[in-house]
């Protein structure tokens, strides 16, 4: 099996090469889908996140993301505590998901914090996705963020620079979808296929 990270700051494109890695055949895996679904409520991690953070951060039962983003947002020692919640309980349910994919699978982890988590390492394949800053304001004001948000988010984010300097590969994502889907397909044929066959 083949493990490959994807990466890149919000608004890069992450999700958009994901959709077209699948199509090529990868298995996607979203760190993000499963770093909610491991704090569902009954879940081992709604038990953790709410013994550690109290009911204040429940609304109709259910844990309220925003909010506990919001909490840990400025405060280092309460986001490492939510972190080393979530992040173990995220790599297992990864592992789960894989379980009984054939051998010559080739499966993609979507995963925004892999230089911040230093997680590259895990993988035999990393692409990060990059794309100028103007052009994912203006993308994901596109998809309803606000401005503000925006910029708290990729500020709080590692830089371009520093996910290249993990990477395998960088898409850069600055044109037309038509225009990544090529950089993909000529990454899957040229680089991730022959990697997964000589493994
Ligand atoms: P990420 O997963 O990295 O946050 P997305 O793949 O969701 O980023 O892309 C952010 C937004 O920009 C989405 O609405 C997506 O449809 C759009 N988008 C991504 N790439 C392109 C592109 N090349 N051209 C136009 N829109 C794009």
């Amino acid at each position: 099996m083949l493990k490959v990270a994807l990466t890149g700051g919000i608004g890069s494109g992450k999700s958009a090469v994901g959709e077209l890695l699948q199509e090529l055949g990868a298995v996607v895996i979203d760190s993000d889908e499963l770093a909610k679904s491991v704090i569902e409520r009954g879940s081992l991690g709604f038990e953790r996140v709410v013994a550690e953070f109290g009911d204040e951060i429940l609304t109709a039962g259910e844990i309220n993301r925003s909010r506990l983003a919001e909490l840990v947002f400025s405060n280092q020692e309460l986001r490492h505590k939510l972190e080393s919640i979530i992040h173990p309980l995220v790599r297992e349910a990864a592992q789960q998901a894989t379980r009984h994919l054939p051998n010559d699978a080739i499966v993609v982890n979507e995963i925004p914090l892999l230089f911040e988590t230093q997680g590259g390492s895990r993988f035999d394949f990393v692409i990060a996705v990059q794309a100028q800053e103007e052009i994912r304001v203006e993308r994901l004001k596109q998809r309803g963020m606000k401005e503000y948000e925006i910029a708290k988010r990729i500020a709080a984010q590692a830089s371009d620079a520093e996910r290249a300097s993990i990477a395998h590969a960088v898409l850069q994502n600055d044109g037309s979808i038509e225009d990544l889907n090529e950089q993909v397909k000529t990454l899957w044929f040229n680089e991730i296929l022959p990697k997964a066959k000589s493994k």
